[in-house]
């Protein structure tokens, strides 16, 4: 290793681990705000007791810096609004150092090859039935068979995606995704005990990485899409289009949920995504379950969200020990605690 090497990206990842800004930092570091500005963005260098400074202040190892990093873009962020900007960097740097335990522990022959279909839609206007054949194909590139998909974070895990669940001392952050070329990351919500929800949102993510990749529009068709593919990755329509009942029959909604494991608002709507259901009789349905307040807890709980365990099993191993000498302990330990709960 160059003891020398300074990877500049590094600096404001680290930095934003720690919820600082620049001005914050350059106080505790004795520096002025514009030389920390300077180390972030390459137009000079910090000296190697400067980095000492700098790594013990945020409490990540001098070892982080030397490290090559491979930058993604800003992620898909739902609810911006609801959500700090200092929170959701930070929740984007732990998403990064998942990034750095998934390429050490593919290295270590402990994690899967990336392996995400890119299928990047046709634009903003892309027809529902091209959205439908998309997720169709991602199903059969990746060998899933009809039916429910049995676990959707375990198959994401054998193709590649370093999924995590967010450290319960963050902020309300919502899922979201980096689409890192070799080990895209998937970050899970904290406090949705909620199995049907969780599944929904980790393929919601995954219709990001198929269909949207780099490019981030942040616009509410981009939503749209990813949701509509969600529904169809989860719900096939061949499969799943004369289960549903056509009209507002509870009881056999609910043993759709235990069967398909999503929600019943996401089984309403599939039923009426697929002509089972009118409008009228979707949005009955919607006011009866807001009466009784299935809006915010469902009937029919299944149980406990699934949970990542590959890059838990691999910072169980001997071989994580170099992963752990250049990455933030604290934030590794958060990260196995969280996607452990
Ligand atoms: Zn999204």
């Amino acid at each position: 290793m160059n003891t020398q090497a300074f990877e500049r990206t590094r600096l404001r990842t680290a930095r934003e681990l720690a919820g600082l800004s620049q001005a914050q930092l350059a106080r505790e570091a004795g520096l002025t705000p514009a030389a920390i500005s300077q180390f972030e963005s390459g137009s000079a260098r910090p000296s190697p007791e400067t980095v000492g400074i700098l790594a013990k202040i945020l409490m990540v190892p001098a070892g982080f810096f030397h490290e090559a990093m491979v930058e993604s873009h800003e992620g898909f962020f739902r609810s911006l609004r609801r959500t700090s900007v200092v929170d959701r960097r930070r929740a984007r740097a732990i998403a990064h150092v998942a990034h750095d335990l998934a390429v050490r522990a593919s290295a270590a022959q402990r994690f899967c090859a990336g392996d995400v279909p890119m299928i990047p839609v046709s634009g903003l206007e892309a027809p529902a039935a091209e959205i439908e054949q998309t997720a169709a194909r991602v199903r059969a590139m990746w060998g899933v068979s009809r039916g429910p998909v049995p676990n959707v974070v375990e198959l994401l895990e054998a193709h590649g995606v370093a999924v995590i669940r967010l450290p319960l001392d963050s902020a309300d952050v919502d899922a979201f995704s980096l689409p890192f070329a070799d080990h895209p990351v998937v970050v899970l919500g904290t406090d949705k005990n909620d199995r049907a929800r969780s599944r929904f949102d980790a393929t919601h993510e995954l219709a990001h990485l198929v269909m949207h990749g780099e490019q981030i529009w942040g616009v509410k068709e981009v939503e749209t899409q990813a949701h509509q593919f969600a529904a169809a990755f989860l719900m096939p329509a061949d499969d799943i289009h004369d289960q549903l009942p056509t009209t507002v029959d509870w009881s056999t909604l609910f043993e759709l949920k235990r069967f398909w494991q999503v929600s019943l608002a996401a089984l309403l709507m599939r039923a009426r995504t697929l002509g089972r259901i009118s409008d009228g009789t979707y949005l009955t349905a919607v006011k009866a379950a807001s009466a009784r307040g299935w809006r915010r807890v469902e009937p029919v709980p299944l149980g406990r969200p699934e949970q990542p365990t590959r890059l838990l099993d691999y910072l169980a191993s001997p071989e994580s020990s170099l992963a752990r000498a250049v990455l933030p302990p604290q934030i590794i330990e958060s990260i196995g605690t969280a996607s452990a709960a």
